[in-house]
């Protein structure tokens, strides 16, 4: 089997980043040493101390998707992607450019008034496939801007707080890799797949796996009707975050086979 989790709303809480409710799931990955995938719009360096804190060190679904955090593999330089951003902003007209402000043009104060990130800053600066930032202009402005971006081979998204460019890639683009990964290390079968996640930018991974948890968050709105809810392919915890996250797995690890018909909240 392998996991996929979210992490923000999911399996760190909304408001303090705790992750202390889901403890005992935790340990019980860990002791069987499966595969429990963070899928993430946070940086591989943002991660960092995560793997540190919960003892899990798997490949990482990092930056929405843009790219996978090998642990142990020495390619963590390779920055071609970021730089190609960079240099496709700086090769547009002027006028388009200066209505586009992304981490690389902020300095940490402006960075941390928009995000409060504090102590966190430096490992979010450290991108290497997509770059958040702030458009300022009209929708003919902020057109112009994302034509620009196409002809590059870029696309941008806007999220809660940012206009995010990067390939155009989302989090579900990388579980084939990572199923590529468990194969790799497996004689034979196919892994049973489980993705947890709260927010609309999780949408495509959870409808990716086997089996999807929604994880509750009151801080917006449910989550429409995913695909195979109806079947009973999606649950759905009553608890938010992490003690929402700790009962669905541990109900997962227990029998994935029947976890969506057993699973109660
Ligand atoms: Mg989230």
């Amino acid at each position: 089997m392998i996991i996929f989790t979210d992490l923000d709303g999911t399996l760190l809480d909304h408001e303090s980043y705790s992750f202390a409710p889901a403890a005992q799931a935790l340990a019980q990955i860990r002791a069987r040493n499966i595969p429990l995938i963070f899928a993430t719009s946070k940086t591989a360096a943002e991660i960092a101390p995560l793997r540190d804190a919960t003892g899990i060190f798997m490949p990482a679904i990092v930056e929405n998707g843009a790219g996978v955090d090998w642990p142990g593999r020495q390619d963590d330089d390779n920055d071609e992607v970021y730089q190609h951003i960079r240099a496709s902003l700086d090769a547009m007209p002027a006028s388009l450019r200066r209505r586009f402000r992304g981490f690389a043009d902020m300095d940490p104060a402006e960075i941390d008034a928009l995000t409060g990130l504090g102590a966190g800053l430096c490992a979010a600066r450290r991108r290497r496939y997509s770059e958040p930032g702030v458009f300022s202009g009209s929708e003919t402005d902020r057109e112009a801007f994302l034509y620009h971006l196409a002809t590059c081979g870029l696309l941008a998204v806007q999220g809660g707080r940012f206009l995010t460019i990067s390939q155009g890639v989302s989090k579900a683009d990388r579980v084939a890799d990572i199923v590529g990964w468990w194969r790799e290390r497996h004689v034979d079968g196919r892994p049973i797949t489980l993705a947890l996640g709260d927010a609309e930018n999780d949408i495509d991974l959870l409808e990716a796996a086997d089996l999807a948890v929604v994880v509750a968050n009151s801080s917006h709105a449910p989550l429409r009707p995913l695909a195979g809810e109806a079947a009973g392919r999606v649950v759905r915890t009553r608890e938010e975050g992490p003690a929402g996250w700790n009962g669905a797995v541990l109900s997962f690890l227990e029998d994935p086979e029947t976890f969506a018909e057993r699973y109660r909240p």
